[in-house]
């Protein structure tokens, strides 16, 4: 037998004094962490197997767990980490491509933190939110550069379909098959009850949302999973989807193991054959082609949906987004590289992409420039933690934002980065039935609610701090933000002052 290189990453920590031996922790953990030894009367932990999840110390009826980070580390220095030397013992054993989930943990700068926002102070005074009308609700599409009125004042001119919102936030793409029924089921829910959207994914609409369809974007991956008639016609709003800013330039995959039951008849694929997205469209290789396909899924929505084309934000993306704009898109959807993921390449992961907010001024600086910029609408995602993050990205030019790790944690997600495993003990990433059920859609959804209310009630207030008193107004109004420790560049990219100026 070789030498085990890997060493725990985790500890748990049990008190024995406080341990009642209620095998509730044994019971609970996915990853056998857990086991009682009856001959010792104790319960014992192979560390080797924890992801710290916590769901054994969440509950632990005495509170006799903990789960802390090993101090046990290899012998770091400034150029090699405890990561990177794990990583190659990791691949020097097994020789394969490292996966992960969520977003790109590495420390690169996070660009909502060094932005602050405006208040109104002396003139232009500030909106009370509580006693006076605030407009949170938007409509993604194109809008039309002529409006025209009959004699009576009605509107004569055609409007191009619209995504009307309740608030400037979507749940992101989420795949049926990545996230389980019960996590489907409560972003549904919640989308419907507060007037937003989520999103497929690229995994098919299961038969049991149909109903969810007026608050559900569809989405058309590469590999075409579950997409036809029905399909296209149940959704408010067709996504083609381009690029995820997890994985940038390549495709997805979900083991033929997943694919059992609903989730192959989701997607229409026999049960046990591998999803496999690839990298690009075979069908688009220009913008004519892209064109093409948004073309063909409006005939085949009958010109009564707006079609969004999602990408990643990668180092050119103003002109990518520019032809976007040109191929008959009405919504450009940019995903950046701190974007979530079910299961990404590390080094992929962790390495392409630029961020979001780079990426979205420059974009929307580049469609005003080009005198574009009200032909489509912009959403936002990759790492929106926060309703200050939303207002941020609003004023630097985007019309909504999707969020998908917020969303998760609202339904319990503890960010162990194991999705890939489909062993989440929070019902959320996984498959098994007994692992689903943890997750109750009602305690969900209602728990969604109650993140994107708290979520609106924020944005007003921040707005009428400002003396705004609708997102319209804020859309675009850089001159409400002000950068803190940036360089020239970075503030010209941006397009804002420094703090002080
Ligand atoms: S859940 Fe807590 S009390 Fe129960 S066996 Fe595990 S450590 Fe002991
Ligand atoms: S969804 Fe589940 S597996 Fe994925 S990070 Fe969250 S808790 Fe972990």
């Amino acid at each position: 037998m070789g030498i085990n290189y890997i060493y725990p990453e985790f500890e748990v920590v049990r008190n024995d004094a406080r341990c009642i031996r209620c095998r509730v922790c044994e019971r609970q953990c996915s990853n056998q962490v857990h086991q009682y030894d009856k001959d010792l009367d104790l319960v014992i932990s192979d560390e080797s197997k924890c992801v710290n999840c916590k769901r054994c110390v969440s509950l632990c009826p005495t509170r006799a767990l903990k789960v802390v980070k090993s101090d046990c580390l290899l012998r770091e220095n400034a150029n090699w980490s405890n990561d990177n030397i794990n990583e190659v013992y990791k691949q020097a054993g097994s020789g394969g491509v490292l996966l992960s989930s969520m977003g790109n943990p590495k420390p690169f700068p996070v660009y909502w933190d060094k932005i602050l926002i405006n208040a109104s102070q002396v003139t232009n005074p500030s909106i009370d939110p509580l006693r006076e009308p605030m407009e949170t609700k938007v409509f993604l599409g194109k809008k039309g550069s002529d409006i025209k009125h009959d004699e009576n004042g009605n509107l004569i001119t055609k409007l191009p379909p619209q995504l009307e919102l309740s608030m400037p936030i979507m749940f992101s793409a989420m795949s049926y098959g990545s996230i389980s029924y019960n996590a489907h089921e409560s972003l549904a829910r919640a989308a419907t009850a507060l007037g937003i959207c989520y999103n497929t994914g690229e995994g098919g609409l299961h038969e049991d949302f149909y109903c969810y369809g007026p608050n559900t974007v569809v989405q058309v991956a590469s590999g075409r999973f579950g997409v036809f008639k029905d399909y296209l016609e149940a959704g408010a709003a067709v996504e083609i989807k381009i690029g995820q800013g997890a994985k940038p330039g390549i495709g997805g995959h979900l083991p033929g193991t997943k694919i059992v039951g609903d989730i192959s008849r989701t997607r229409m694929i026999p049960e046990g054959s591998d999803a496999i997205s690839p990298a690009p469209h075979h069908d688009i290789y220009s913008i004519e082609d892209l064109r093409q396909l948004v073309f063909s899924l409006k005939e085949a929505t009958e010109y009564k949906k707006p079609v969004i084309v999602k990408v990643a934000a990668v180092h050119n993306i103003a002109a990518i987004a520019s032809g976007i704009a040109r191929s008959g898109a009405d919504i450009i959807a940019i995903d950046g590289y701190r974007g979530g993921t079910g299961a990404a390449p590390t080094r992929i992961r962790d390495n392409v992409g630029i961020p979001i907010e780079l990426a979205l001024a420059s974009v929307d600086k580049r469609l005003r420039d080009e005198g574009i910029r009200n032909d489509v609408s912009l959403v936002v995602g990759g790492s929106i933690r926060s309703s200050s993050d939303v207002v941020k990205a609003i004023a630097l030019g985007a019309d909504a934002c999707y969020i998908a790790t917020a969303a998760l944690l609202a339904l319990g997600c503890h960010l162990c980065r194991t999705c890939h495993t489909g062993l989440c003990n929070w019902g959320i990433a996984t498959q098994k039935p007994e692992l689903v059920k943890r997750l109750n859609p009602d305690i969900g959804s209602e728990r969604l609610i109650n993140l994107m209310n708290a979520w609106r009630h924020e944005i007003k207030e921040l707005m009428g701090g400002m003396g705004i008193n609708s997102i319209e107004a804020l859309r675009g109004n850089r001159l409400m933000l002000r950068g803190v420790g940036l360089n020239e560049k970075e503030l010209e990219i941006l397009g804002i002052s420094h703090a002080g100026e």
